[in-house]
């Protein structure tokens, strides 16, 4: 217990609260145009929703994503209020990659499959690409059905596969929270440490906003290994556009 509050309500709510300041961070530095993905002119004409519907959205999503969190931590919760003690670091660091692992693997699959199922992609994922220069507090821009089934029951997933305790969980979620928003940050910018230890990033992921990077690069959020595994791989280089920021090109493969 810290300040009285429990960890399955801090699990519950931090990540939501690290979701609206981390995205809100990249809103102040939006006007960065030399480290802009796209040129706002881009943003204007190619997003086919208001940044208003977006903020609705997202919380639409959060309110999904609050229940089916309290509702876990009730069953899992074995009503003695004693809380499990930490296991020591090394252990914590294990539980965290197993968990990073687990929803990459459930995203990938279930993400590629929106893509490959016409139905669940004009109906659900779609809502997802009506950003096609995404930002910051887009990242969560999800019908709420694919917020459940890829972002919820990910996390579920990772929860319970990892062990990890209720407490670790409140790192390991706002941690998960950080590196979407981070991926969708629409930004190249200097010295961003995702870059340096994470080959999926945000020009990773808009050549997947794209039109021409719909059927690539589906890993999602931390590793690229399912899409080099299984061939569904688009490497990119960044170039310099003359109006200022960085253009994610695609590497054509020979
Ligand atoms: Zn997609
Ligand atoms: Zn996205």
């Amino acid at each position: 217990m810290a300040f009285g509050v429990s960890d399955d309500l801090l699990g519950t709510f931090v990540p939501i609260v690290v979701y609206w300041i981390y995205s809100g961070m990249y809103v102040m530095l939006g006007g960065l145009n030399n480290y802009r993905l796209h040129t706002k002119a881009e943003e204007d004409t190619k997003n086919l929703v208001s940044k208003g519907t977006v903020v609705k959205g997202v919380l639409l999503q959060q309110v999904f994503q609050i229940a089916v969190s309290l509702i876990l931590f009730t069953l899992v919760n074995d009503g003695t209020g004693v809380v499990p003690p930490q296991p020591p670091l090394l252990v914590i660091a294990g539980q965290f990659l197993i968990g990073m692992v687990v929803i990459d693997t459930w995203q990938y699959f279930m993400h590629r499959y929106m893509h490959i199922n016409k139905f669940l992609y004009r109906h659900i994922h779609s809502k997802h690409h009506s950003l096609v220069v995404p930002y910051s507090f887009g990242a969560l821009y999800n019908h709420p059905l694919e917020g459940l089934l890829l972002d919820t029951v990910g996390g579920v997933l990772s929860f319970l596969l990892s062990g990890m305790t209720p407490r670790t969980s409140i790192f390991f979620f706002s941690f998960a929270t950080v590196k979407t928003v981070d991926d969708h940050c629409g930004l190249w910018l200097p010295g961003n440490l995702f870059h340096l230890f994470f080959n999926n990033n945000s020009a990773y992921h808009d050549i997947h906003h794209q039109l021409y990077g719909n059927k690539y690069n589906f890993s999602q959020p931390f590793f690229v290994a399912w899409d080099k595994i299984l061939g569904t791989h688009m490497a990119y280089s960044l170039e310099k556009r003359k109006e200022g920021g960085f253009e994610a090109r695609p590497v054509k493969k020979d």
